[in-house]
């Protein structure tokens, strides 16, 4: 087989994506690489498809549990032998890996790098073949790094202890020079092929909004999401819980995860975030490594991450899957000293010295500022990341709050020419908080303290507020008309840049948004924002929400998350062409030999019912098919946005009342009856998260799957438990609803709005 073929059988890909194949064929070669990708670029394909075609084992270095896990079980999945060993298994359990790995099961195990020195696993390297040992996470090994592990150090021992030196391949999307450096010098890569590939993330719309609540914002936020996942991260353990018990008293399925919780409860609540039992996840940074959840469709960030480095990987785990998806920040002025409190409070790390901790300091304080800047900024946000990262983007994405938003323009060069003045009067020793203090003649303790009142400077721009002398001094530094020391006093300075101002050569032109900050209105303008979905017309919609429906069901038969069986993309795919039969099934994109063998027929079944064996044109536009390329959407005219599940007391009373109904059959009656034309679908999910919200019913994991409770008070509602059997023949408890329960959930999506008589 060559590379192509196993591309398509196990991964149900037709073409690689920018910079696989340059890796792929390199370590076929026989040559180190260093693929330096974003967050979702595909990285895992570059080392999986060479370690099938490659004699021996490829050992995977990786840092996290839950990301092994993943990998491996959409492995098997696809039906690739693969395990993990780390500390989640037994030791029994370990050696009998061990020892079918020994015989040759496996082509790929992933292992924890702490894993490399136990006695066993070494015994176990030294008479395996290993062609291969790739480096997840490989910035890991680096002391500049965001996520130093020493552990990551042990890898280089590891393998200088090999008979034979494997093929190294390393993976990151971590991209500064002094990090890649790191990598390429402590894990001693051979003439590595390096390959940096776009930082850009197209499908991701970027914002940073400064709402006065942002509970209110991210509320309503979720509101309006209400059928989509999110992550929502939160800078410390106590907004975490603050925010998620918020969101549960709403009603809305929210988990939670941070540091402070018991191993088992992170397990848990990152599965129900998997399993799409609570779609929205609050957390702090201690959250998402690893987490390769596709259909995330939001990142919030409820506040301001400590770097640009940061920022991007979280906010990177929305929209793996390439449809859009949105990257909210939520600013305020607060979360400058909660960063710079965590930073001076940082653990130092007991394997630098002093001076490498002083160097690490400035550098932590410069990505601050970079990070503070950005939120302040009025240029594309995309290209201020994109730049950071050392990339030229266009100037403008079009798909970012600052593209989205008109600006007014002001001309702000006298109070520039004032502002120049008054730091070069106080001999430049004072930070931001204190020069706009100044100039805008305030009277507080700290700057009578520092004596400013006797400057020239004082009040001499009293017409203005601070926050707008704050906001002209931002403008001027990110012009480079100011500079800040890189401590945290973050002093301000005037470069030589500032004298054309003086010298009454160039003008400073502040930019504001039109619209009042806070709201989101300028998203929808947004050329790019639309999803991929929205290629799919109105009974599109309706066979992409069936095949939906079957994926969550297969999903729990067999305690895979759901995103693991198809991805969105695939079910779109799925439903612009419509397929009948096999080699149809098989074109569409994710969809490979063993992927069909385990669920083909099942979705070829759903489409051909939907269908009834009759294609029928599912999508807008002459768009031929929908593929992986196929980026011109503009075309599609924009839907009509439906409100949310609702019935008229009228229609409610069409209701068919039966002995007894599941979930999902009270759905479907319920969708029968609504005006489809504006009113969005409900679905046996959203009935059940009402039931669950209001303490009718639960769910849980148990043995690995799902089981579902009944509370007293469902009852006494009338929700009582039966045998249902799955379609593979398994019998399992789900449950049912009475006549009286059915009432209930009527009269729980029924508006009791009247209409005034006519
Ligand atoms: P990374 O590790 O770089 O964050 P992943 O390896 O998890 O990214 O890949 C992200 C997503 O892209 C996965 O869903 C993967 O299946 C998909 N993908 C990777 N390569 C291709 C390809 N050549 N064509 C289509 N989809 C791909």
């Amino acid at each position: 087989m060559d590379k192509y073929s196993i591309l398509k059988k196990y991964f149900g890909y037709s073409d690689f994506r920018e910079g696989q194949e340059l890796l792929i064929d390199s370590i076929l070669s026989g040559r180190d690489v260093l693929g330096i990708m974003p967050t979702g670029a595909g990285k895992s394909l570059c080392y999986q498809v060479p370690a099938l075609l490659m004699h021996g084992i490829t050992l995977i270095i990786s840092p996290l549990i839950s990301l092994m896990k993943d990998q491996v079980q959409a492995l098997n999945q696809a039906g690739i032998h693969a395990a993990y060993i780390n500390s989640s298994l037994s030791e029994s359990q370990i050696s009998k890996a061990l020892r079918l790995a020994a015989a040759g099961q496996y082509k790929m195990i992933y292992a924890a790098p702490e894993r490399l020195e136990t006695y066993e696993f070494l015994q176990f390297a030294l008479q395996a073949e290993i062609s291969m040992v790739t480096v997840d996470e490989a910035h890991c090994i680096s002391q500049w790094g965001q996520d130093f592990r020493p552990s990551y150090l042990k890898i280089v021992q590891f393998i200088r202890q090999l008979p034979g030196r494997p093929v190294l391949s390393a993976f990151t999307a971590t991209a500064t020079e002094k990090v890649k450096e790191d990598i390429v010098c402590v894990l001693e890569l051979m003439e590595p092929q390096v390959l940096v590939t776009g930082f850009d993330r197209k499908n991701l719309y970027f914002a940073v909004e400064s709402p006065r609540k942002k509970d209110d914002y991210v509320l309503s936020y979720i509101k309006e999401h209400r059928e989509e996942s999110g992550i929502i991260y939160c800078a410390t353990r106590k907004n975490v819980n603050m925010l998620h018990e918020l969101l549960v008293s709403e009603g809305i399925a929210a988990a939670k995860y941070h540091a402070g919780l018991s191993g088992n409860e992170r397990k848990q609540n990152q599965e129900d975030f998997i399993y799409d039992k609570s779609p929205v996840m609050t957390a702090t940074n201690a959250f998402g490594m690893g987490i390769d959840k596709s259909n995330v469709r939001y990142v919030i960030h409820y506040n301001m991450p400590q770097s640009i480095e940061n920022y991007y990987q979280e906010a990177g785990r929305a929209g793996r899957d390439g449809e859009r998806a949105e990257c909210i920040l939520l600013y305020s002025a607060q979360d400058v000293r909660i960063n710079r409190f965590l930073l001076d409070n940082k653990e130092p790390n007991p394997e630098q010295t002093r001076e490498e901790m002083d160097a690490v300091r400035e550098m932590d304080e410069q990505r601050l500022r970079a990070m503070i800047y950005y939120c302040m900024t009025t240029e594309c946000l995309r290209k201020y990341i994109l730049r950071y990262f050392g990339e030229r983007g266009p100037d403008r994405c079009e798909n970012c709050i600052n593209c989205a938003r008109e600006y007014e323009e002001t001309d702000v060069t006298q109070a520039a020419v004032k502002i120049i003045k008054g730091i070069l009067e106080v001999r430049q020793r004072y930070g931001i908080n204190v020069i706009a203090g100044m100039l805008a003649g305030e009277n507080r303790a700290k700057l009578r303290e520092y004596g400013v009142f006797d400057y020239e400077a004082y009040a001499s721009l009293k017409e203005l507020r601070e926050p707008e002398i704050k906001m002209i001094i931002s403008q001027m530094q990110t012009e480079g008309l100011l500079a800040a020391t890189n401590d945290k006093y973050a002093l301000l300075k005037v470069p030589s840049a500032a004298n054309e101002v003086l010298r009454g050569e160039r003008r400073v032109i502040l930019k504001r948004p039109k619209e009042e900050p806070g709201k989101r209105s300028a998203r929808s303008s947004s050329g790019n924002g639309m999803r991929k979905s929205d290629i799919l017309n109105s009974k599109g919609l309706e066979l992409f929400d069936r095949l939906r429906a079957l994926r969550t069901e297969i999903a729990r038969e067999e305690s895979m998350p759901p995103y693991i069986i198809f991805s969105d993309k695939t079910l779109i795919d799925m439903c612009v062409r419509a397929p009948l039969s096999k080699s149809e099934m098989m074109k569409v994109t994710g969809v490979g030999e063993n992927k069909y063998e385990r669920y083909g027929e099942r979705f070829l079944h759903a489409v051909f019912e939907y269908t009834g064996g009759v294609r029928e044109k599912f999508y807008f536009g002459e768009t031929e098919k929908f593929t992986e390329t196929s980026k011109d959407y503009a075309a599609v005219p924009a839907k009509i946005k439906k409100s949310e599940f609702i019935l008229t007391a009228a229609q409610a009373a069409d209701f068919p009342y039966k002995e007894k109904y599941l979930v999902t059959e009270i759905a479907e009656k319920l969708n029968d009856l609504r005006d489809a034309q504006t009113v969005k679908k409900t679905s046996g999910a959203e009935i059940f998260r009402r039931m669950q919200a209001e303490k009718y019913a639960d769910e849980q994991r148990q043995d690995g799957r799902w089981q579902k409770r009944i509370s007293e008070k469902g009852l006494k509602a009338g929700l009582f438990l039966g045998m249902r059997m799955s379609r593979n023949g398994m019998e399992y408890e789900d449950i049912y609803y009475n006549k009286e329960a059915q009432k209930m959930i009527v009269d729980m999506f029924t508006s009791h709005v009247r209409t005034p008589v006519q």
